[in-house]
C-alpha cells in the first residue's frame, strides 16, 4: 500500500470561525451571507488527497533523491538526512466552490476565504491521517514555491511521481507549474524532530494558512 487517494473528505466548515477570520459581526448582513455561501460549500466540496509513501534513494549536500527524482534543495538534504521513508502528497480543495453560480459572490472574496479554509482542514486532517495511520509523531512538511531554492516548478517532477493527479483530483498544472483549483497544495511529509515548520522560511507574508511567523534570521542565514 504505497499509495493512498482520499476523496470526497469532510470540509468541517464552520460559520462562526470563517466570520472571526474575515471580522464579520454576527448581526451584520454579510454574516447572513456567509452562512448561505457556507451551507452551499458544505454540500458541494469535494477536497481530497493522494498520499504516497516513497523511499529516500540519496541525500547528498544540496539535493535528494526521493522515489527516484532528484530534487536540487539544500533545505530539503537537511530535512531528509537519515530519513529511509517519507511522503509525496498532494491535496486541493477542489474547484466547487469557486466554479459554483449558487454562492452569490461578485468580489470572489467568500469564495476565496472558504476554499483556503477548505484547504487548511484538508491539510489537517491529512496531517492527522499520517500520524494515526503510520505512527509518526512530529511530522512536517514542505511545499515547492514556498521556498527559494525549492521553487514551484518541481511540482511537474513531483505530480507525475505521485500519478493519476489529474484523473484522480482534477489538478492540472500551468506551464510555470501552478496548480488548478487554485486552492491545492502539494510536497513532503516527513518525520522532524527539531520542530521545522516551512512557513518560517516561507515569504509569502499573507497567507491565511500561515502557521509560524516568517523567520528572517533564519531564512537569511539560508538563503543569502
Ligand atoms: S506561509 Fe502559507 S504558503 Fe507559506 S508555507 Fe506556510 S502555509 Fe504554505
Amino acid at each position: 500500500m504505497d499509495r493512498i487517494v482520499l476523496k470526497n473528505m469532510a470540509t468541517k466548515l464552520k460559520t462562526e470561525d470563517l466570520a472571526k477570520r474575515m471580522h464579520i459581526h454576527k448581526d451584520s448582513d454579510f454574516y447572513d451571507e456567509l452562512e448561505e455561501a457556507v451551507e452551499i460549500a458544505g454540500r458541494i466540496a469535494r477536497p481530497g488527497a493522494i498520499l504516497k509513501w516513497v523511499d529516500v534513494n540519496e541525500v547528498g549536500e544540496d539535493y535528494a533523491v526521493v522515489d527516484g527524482v532528484k530534487f536540487e534543495s539544500k533545505v530539503m538534504a537537511n530535512n531528509l538526512r537519515g530519513l529511509k521513508k517519507v511522503f509525496f502528497f498532494v491535496a486541493t480543495a477542489g474547484g466547487e466552490v469557486q466554479d459554483s453560480r449558487e454562492i452569490d459572490d461578485e468580489t470572489g472574496v467568500l469564495k476565496d476565504m472558504i476554499t483556503s479554509s477548505i484547504l487548511m482542514h484538508t491539510y489537517g486532517a491529512l496531517m492527522s491521517y499520517v500520524t494515526e495511520t503510520f505512527g509518526g509523531h512530529n511530522v512536517a512538511f514542505m511545499n515547492p514555491g514556498s521556498l527559494p531554492d525549492w521553487d514551484i516548478s518541481n511540482n511537474f517532477a513531483l505530480l507525475e511521481a505521485i500519478g493519476g493527479v489529474g484523473e484522480e483530483l482534477g489538478i492540472t498544472l500551468s506551464p510555470a507549474g501552478y496548480m488548478k483549483p487554485f486552492q491545492s497544495g502539494s510536497g513532503i511529509i516527513f518525520t522532524n524532530e527539531s520542530g521545522y515548520t516551512n512557513c518560517s522560511l516561507c515569504k509569502n507574508l499573507d497567507c491565511v494558512g500561515r502557521r509560524a511567523a516568517f523567520d528572517e534570521e533564519e531564512y537569511n542565514k539560508i538563503f543569502n
